[in-house]
């Protein structure tokens, strides 16, 4: 008998165990069975190729339609070339080796299953040396033994490890599985329709028909919303257990003598933002709120009035951003929004004028230290950094609210190291701002102990972005017209980004026969010999110095340079008003939101803005219904939401650390609206009567199962 957490290898043999190990970290029975189909193939049904996408492990059904061998002309020795068909489109297989023997058997009008890697020759999908495994001949639609039943689970795949060799393990593994205790109580699932564990286990990988595979999914899905949920419940029982800082507003303080001097008037949503931010943080209750804006909808201005009310009230605020480059920006456009102002210790200062401090990790020593000294006196009132600033404990006087810039690249781990900074049972109040919009569950799940608020208002005076897809594997001539109209475009006046995917300085990746993506550094020197010969080049990359990105980018934005050529550290919050267009190569490389921010970068000033996608992605593929609905939508929440059904939610809990596996599998947050609810109500009571669950042990081996020891720190260790 096992349990889902005996080791795999003596079950089913090191020699099955060892590809699955190395291939897809599965270790356990757990972990196998967690490994759940992909999808299923009904006999007879065969799989979609015109989804399929190059670089993808795929296991497909589909029927033989030519084969034929022949002579290699370049070397001796035989080429076998058979085409498959889902009915519509084909796919094409070469075999090299003993193409006599599998002649014989790849016969026309046979069907099977074919895994391999999914590879362009000549704009035609090819699987190379595929392995098969062929359904019983003459009877397409009879089962052979391996597959007991009408309904076949395809599984995510690796080299080496095609769908069926997953499911025999999967098979071997199922005879002897014993599930004790089911981690859902009885009562639980009765009230909501749940099978139980073995019984969803068993089904979701040899389904007996369509109807129990569902009500298997179903309540796999509740044990992820659970699990996941359990783990916010504590967060949020930890977090009110913590007292702040208390920031009161100073009555012709700073934040006073700040709003006297804007330049603009605020948005009635900036107002109302404010307003609720400043009676947050004058309570010595830890806010913590996620604030959405389009991008520049004018978040920094809301969160420069909060740090200013912190500073009236003696207290320091800290303000993160993802990257250096948009660190040294928001230091330099606080320090022009405060003028006098920010200006302490310095000659002309104002009388309460305070000091904003820059400290990023490689600044010069010097610079560095006196910084450091700056945040740890007490000197700096505003404090400019990266994240760096957290992950290295850096010290301050007396941290009363820290402003995290761009959420999306900023986890819920992060957020806790925060709260950890404190002393021990404080935090500072913190507002998240994210241009990002967050479609609702999202934000109930992932962000389950921030409160959200949206500024849905643009300042007047902004001007629209247009978006083009430019299909160079169709429409070649539209690349060499898109440059043609960046020379336009300088030669009116205006400014333009170069965004490429790659730096170009790096040691060659490995990516197989696909050529490389668009590297800054060769593009910029094309560009400069070429296409934009005469014009003001410049260069930008996260491997420069910081004070060389800083001169570039000041060089951009007082317009001594035409043309940016840079990777995404122009992403965020850059504010040239001049930059009119941005080119992005190889946008498919990029996700939905990523392009979104991009294109933000445009269009801030009075003339509307271009933004060209440029992409060697064929006409059908996903990549380019992703490009297209970026090109049709301007409308972030949208997008977002295509974002998220496209990249599957990807790793919720926290920034997606490489080889760790998605806690969600299953559940969709677009779609699994009611599930997440529920699992939120239910986590909530069961937390607040065991905190650790030390006393519902398989609830608690559910969450490091499905979320992971090292999000489940709070767990009693069972
Ligand atoms: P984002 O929300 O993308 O971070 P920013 O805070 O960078 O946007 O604001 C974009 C620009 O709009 C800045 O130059 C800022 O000074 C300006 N701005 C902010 N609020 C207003 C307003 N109420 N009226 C006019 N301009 C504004
Ligand atoms: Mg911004």
């Amino acid at each position: 008998m096992s349990t889902l957490r005996d080791e795999l290898t003596p079950l089913i043999g090191s020699k099955s165990a060892k590809p699955l190990a190395t291939a897809l970290d599965i270790t356990t029975v757990g972990d196998l069975l967690r490994h759940y189909p992909r999808r299923y193939a009904e006999r007879g049904d065969l799989t979609e190729i015109a989804g399929l996408e190059t670089g993808e492990h795929v296991t497909v059904l589909a029927r033989i339609t030519h084969a034929a061998r022949r002579q290699m002309r370049s070397r001796s020795g035989h080429i076998l070339e058979v085409r498959i068909t889902d009915g519509s489109r084909e796919l094409t297989c070469a075999f090299f080796n003993r193409t006599g023997w599998l002649a014989k058997q790849l016969q026309p009008g046979r069907q099977g299953l074919f895994a391999g890697k999914v590879t362009a020759f000549r704009n035609r999908l090819q699987l190379a040396h595929p392995e098969f495994e062929l359904f019983d001949e003459h009877t397409s639609d009879v089962a052979v033994d391996e597959f007991v039943g009408e309904i076949i689970p395809v599984y995510p795949s690796a080299e080496g490890l095609p769908s069926w060799t997953i499911d025999r393990c999967v098979q071997q593994v199922l005879t002897t599985l014993e599930i004790g205790e089911d981690p859902l109580p009885a009562e639980v699932r009765a009230e909501h329709g749940l099978v139980d564990l073995e019984t969803a286990l068993r089904a979701i990988h040899r389904p007996p028909d369509w109807e129990a595979l569902r009500h298997a999914r179903l309540r796999l899905k509740w044990d992820e919303a659970l699990a996941v949920q359990l783990v916010f419940a504590e967060r949020r029982m930890s977090a009110v257990a913590r007292t702040a800082p208390v920031c009161e507003p100073v009555a012709g303080g700073l934040a006073d003598e700040f709003d006297a001097r804007l330049p603009f008037t605020l948005t009635a949503g900036q107002r109302a933002l404010g307003k609720a931010i400043a009676s947050d943080i004058a309570t010595d209750r830890p806010m913590n709120r996620l604030l959405q804006g389009e991008v520049g909808s004018g978040k920094t201005v809301v969160a420069l009035r909060a740090m200013l009310q912190a500073v009236d009230a003696g207290k320091q605020a800290a303000l993160l951003a993802p990257t250096e480059v948009l660190a040294a920006q928001h230091a330099r456009s606080l320090g022009e929004l405060l003028g006098d102002l920010g200006n302490a210790g310095e000659l002309g200062a104002a009388e309460n004028a305070t000091k904003v401090t820059l400290l990023t990790g490689s600044l010069p020593a010097k610079r560095r230290k006196q910084a450091l000294l700056d945040a740890a006196s007490g000197e700096a009132g505003i404090v400019v950094g990266t994240h760096a600033l957290i992950q290295e404990h850096v010290s301050f006087a007396d941290l009363g609210l820290v402003v995290v810039d761009e959420q999306h690249r900023f986890g819920v781990e992060q957020r806790d190291a925060l709260r950890s900074r404190g002393a021990e049972f404080t935090s500072p109040h913190v507002l998240v701002m994210t241009a990002t919009p967050i479609p609702r569950t999202v934000a109930m799940s992932v962000y389950g102990d921030l409160e959200v608020s949206v500024l849905d208002e643009l300042p007047a005076g902004r001007s629209p972005i247009t978006t083009t897809v430019v299909p160079v594997a169709e429409k070649p001539s539209w690349l060499e017209r898109a440059w043609q109209r960046v020379r336009e475009e300088v030669s009116g006046g205006n400014q333009v980004y170069v965004v490429c995917p790659r730096i170009g300085d790096e040691p060659p990746a490995d990516t197989g026969s696909k050529r490389p993506p668009v590297a800054v550094l060769e593009l910029a020197e094309e560009l400069e010999n070429d296409q934009l010969a005469g014009l003001r080049i410049g260069v930008l990359h996260g491997r420069m110095s910081p004070d060389d990105k800083d001169s570039t980018m000041r060089r951009f934005a007082d317009g001594k340079l035409d043309v940016l050529v840079a990777t995404t550290v122009v992403e965020v919050g850059v504010d040239v008003p001049a930059a009119t267009v941005m080119l992005i190569m190889d946008a498919d490389r990029f996700g939905v939101s990523q392009l979104h921010q991009l294109r933000g970068r445009v269009g801030r000033g009075s003339v509307p803005g271009l933004c060209l996608l440029v992409t060697e992605a064929v006409e059908g593929t996903k990549t380019r219904q992703r490009l297209g609905s970026v090109e049709s939508t301007s409308d972030g929440f949208e997008l977002s939401r295509l974002d998220l059904e496209l990249r599957k939610e990807g790793d919720i809990l926290g920034a997606a650390q490489s080889g760790s596996r998605s806690a969600l599998k299953l559940l969709s947050l677009l779609q699994d609206e009611e599930i997440i609810a529920a699992a939120r109500d239910l986590a909530q009571g069961i937390i607040a009567r065991d905190p650790s669950l030390g006393h519902n042990l398989e609830l608690a081996h559910l969450v490091t199962d499905l979320v992971g020891p090292e999000r489940a720190e709070f767990l009693e260790k069972a």
